[in-house]
């Protein structure tokens, strides 16, 4: 993550926002690691989310199961900042996201408190469960086109956008600065 000084991406506001930012955080963001590499590194992203316990086994299906979905929700992420990449890759994005879902059930939890939609197996596939389940209940409150990815192309994370009318396109102020300043030096150029 490329950030400056104290400045920081604004905090997810929930724990369905934060699973699936961190979700798509893995990818390998200004140079740093892909943290979905290997089996170890799936392993070790579901247990530090609680998705799964640490000893639940891990293939490298699974692995690469793991890096399309988080490509298919990047996807959609960079379509919801208007990125032109993200529009042109959508619709494939979305029907692999479909064709993914059955393998992934969801069950309704139902008590006096509220209905939950909550993966109805366990292990990885379940904990895969988990992201269409936050899905859900981002768009089910009206959260869900405020994920984004940033569109600093240096820097690409995923945030949420806190702004009031939903226009944020960046993560933090030191990328909307960044991009100002880049924009006015190219337009200082052209002039
Ligand atoms: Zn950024």
């Amino acid at each position: 993550m490329q950030q400056t000084g104290a400045e920081q991406c604004p905090p997810s506001t929930c724990d369905s926002s934060a699973l699936l930012l961190g979700f798509v955080n893995t990818a390998p963001l200004a140079g740093a690691m892909d943290r979905l590499a290997g089996a170890e590194d799936l392993s070790a992203w579901l247990a530090g989310t609680n998705l799964a316990d640490a000893d639940t086994p891990v293939t490298g299906a699974d692995v690469a199961a793991a890096r399309e979905l988080r490509d298919a929700f990047t996807m959609i992420f960079r379509a919801h900042s208007g990125c032109e990449d993200g529009e042109a890759a959508l619709p494939a994005a979305e029907d692999y996201l479909q064709r993914m879902a059955p393998r992934y059930p969801l069950a309704p939890r139902l008590s006096a408190a509220g209905c939950q939609l909550v993966p109805a197996q366990d292990g990885v596939l379940g904990a895969f469960g988990a992201l269409f389940a936050a899905a859900a209940d981002l768009s089910a409150r009206g959260g869900w086109p405020r994920l984004k990815m940033c569109k600093n192309p240096t820097c690409y994370t995923g945030f949420f956008d806190k702004t009031r009318n939903s226009s944020g396109l960046y993560c933090s102020t030191a990328c909307s600065t960044r991009m100002a300043a880049r924009a006015y030096r190219s337009r200082a150029k052209t002039a």
